[in-house]
């Protein structure tokens, strides 16, 4: 049984990092595929695996659309999968390299498994394009690997058989105890950052560039100029945010602006936080394994489980109502809330269910 993994972006390869080590520790004949959809970011976190692809598709070019992202993977993809043979190929997430590979591979008759299936926010334009990604995907899988119950119920609800759906527990929560058990994060934190108990924020949603980022900066803003709480950032490579963040962050002195920075280190910046604001998927996952608040700045979830469970809120995008929901986020008590996203031992789970 021969298995393709895909990935091109920063999140895709923390989360299929933990399928990609386990396939090699089991002995199962695995080949590690890049599109390298964000060149910079993916190879930063593939240093940090130490992963090496057996294939590069080296595609992103400046300003690239979704379709020529989509046609590129496919063309490529549809090459490899002719010269492999591959049986499986496993797919991550939502993003564009996942839903033009999981296209390729069901043209080709090789089984999609997708990693993190059944998301659903609802709006087919929020996010996007990742709830159409999702759901093409989805589609055309083999097998899905709901990360919870909530994302199997999703599944269910839209007809797919039961046979097809297997509960995992996401592998995000693998990758960061791998990391956590591997390496010293405090040491990591003083590394870069002097300062504990901060406000930590990431944004970069497509849905989110221009005004209501603008907003979303001032909400946090207020705040941490009331409480006296520095804000720390790791600020996205896309322009498009950046032309945002600068202007309201870059000469406020209790801001803390840093370069996106290595899976290690803003690990162990979610540890030193005091709470988050953040609009990505993959560090909603996260914080609850930390003990974490997160402010969600989006008027759509996907991870219902996040605010089930206690530790965060679904925060808008207006200043007064991301500003709000962090004065009450940094007073809720974390203690003997459970983690909704698993154990750490989805990687496994998932192998397991094709073997
Ligand atoms: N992350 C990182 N360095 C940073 C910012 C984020 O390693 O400077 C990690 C973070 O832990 C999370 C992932 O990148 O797992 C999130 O990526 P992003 O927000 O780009 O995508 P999303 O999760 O929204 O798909």
């Amino acid at each position: 049984m021969k298995i393709g993994i895909i990935f091109g972006t920063r999140p895709e390869v923390i989360k299929v990092a933990p399928v990609y080590m386990k396939a090699l520790e089991m002995g199962l004949e695995v080949r590690a595929i890049a599109t390298a959809q964000h060149r910079q970011m993916m190879d930063m976190m593939l240093k940090v695996f130490n992963i090496t692809p057996d294939y590069d598709m080296n595609i992103m070019t400046q300003n690239q659309s979704l379709n020529t992202v989509a046609a590129k993977v496919i063309t490529y993809l549809d090459e490899y999968i002719t010269k492999e043979k591959f049986d499986w190929i496993f797919v991550q997430g939502d993003t564009t390299t996942a839903m033009a590979s999981a296209i390729a591979a069901f043209h080709r008759g090789a089984k999609v498994g997708h990693i993190e299936a059944g998301l659903r926010s609802g709006d087919l334009y929020d996010p996007f394009p990742e709830e159409m990604n999702r759901q093409v995907i989805d589609r055309v899988a083999e097998l899905m690997f709901a990360p919870t119950e909530i994302s199997a119920y999703n599944l269910e609800s839209e007809g797919f058989s039961k046979e097809r759906i297997k509960i995992t527990g996401n592998t995000v929560v693998d990758a960061l105890n791998f990391i956590s058990e591997k390496f010293d994060l405090d040491k990591a934190r003083e590394k870069v950052i002097d300062v504990r108990d901060y406000v930590l924020v990431t944004l970069h949603r497509r849905e989110n560039w221009g005004t209501k980022m603008a907003a979303i900066l001032e909400g946090i803003k207020r705040f941490s100029l009331e409480y006296n709480i520095p804000i720390v950032f790791p600020v996205h490579l896309n322009p498009k945010v950046r032309e945002v963040v600068n202007p309201i962050l870059k000469e406020y002195k209790n801001a803390i602006l840093l370069e996106p920075v290595d899976y290690i280190t803003f690990l162990s910046l979610l540890k030193g936080a005091k709470i988050v604001a953040s609009d990505s998927g993959g560090v909603q996952e996260e914080a609850p394994s930390f003990s974490k608040y997160v402010v969600v700045c989006r008027n759509t979830t996907e991870r219902p489980e996040l605010i089930q469970s206690g530790f965060g809120t679904l925060a808008g995008t207006t200043a007064e109502s991301v500003y709000k929901a962090l004065v009450n986020g940094v007073s809720v008590n974390l203690t003997n809330l459970k983690n909704p996203f698993g154990d750490g031992n989805a990687a496994g789970k998932i192998l397991n269910a094709i073997i």
